[in-house]
């Protein structure tokens, strides 16, 4: 899938979890915002995304911010949600998504995974990019 909208890049295995690196292809894609029901179709697929903690959190709450934000950071947010429903404790788990486009290109993000086994957190972001790609 090299040619997919959204892409991980590269994976490196952190003791308490994983650091990867998204690229998203288009700028068409790089916002939630500009792909149609996107967020209502992920948050009706998993409902717990709802009482997820967001530290970059909207005023408006989570649902909101899911609906208008930098694609790979949806992209975060399904995956500790697969880890959770998985069986990780929810306490445990959190995320992070930052990108620098001056430094590392546009289109270039850090998604970073905290709480869970290494392979757990490449396989829940794996389908997480999955899934996102799949409403595209
Ligand atoms: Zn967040």
């Amino acid at each position: 899938m090299t040619d997919a909208p959204v892409r991980i890049e590269s994976f490196e295995s952190l003791a308490d979890g994983c650091a990867a690196t998204l690229f998203v292809s288009s700028p068409s894609f790089m916002r939630t915002s500009s792909v149609p029901g996107l967020a209502d179709a992920i948050l009706e697929a998993l409902p717990g995304l709802v009482r997820h903690p967001c530290e970059c959190g909207s005023a408006h709450g989570i649902a909101a911010e899911l609906a208008d934000t930098e694609t790979p950071h949806l992209v975060e947010h399904i995956a500790l949600e697969l880890l959770a429903v998985s069986g990780i404790p929810r306490r445990e788990l959190h995320g992070r998504t930052t990108w620098d486009f001056a430094r590392d290109g546009a289109g270039v993000f850090h998604v970073s995974l905290h709480g869970a086994p290494p392979e757990a957190c490449a396989k829940a972001l794996g389908q997480a990019t999955a899934l996102v790609v799949g409403h595209m």
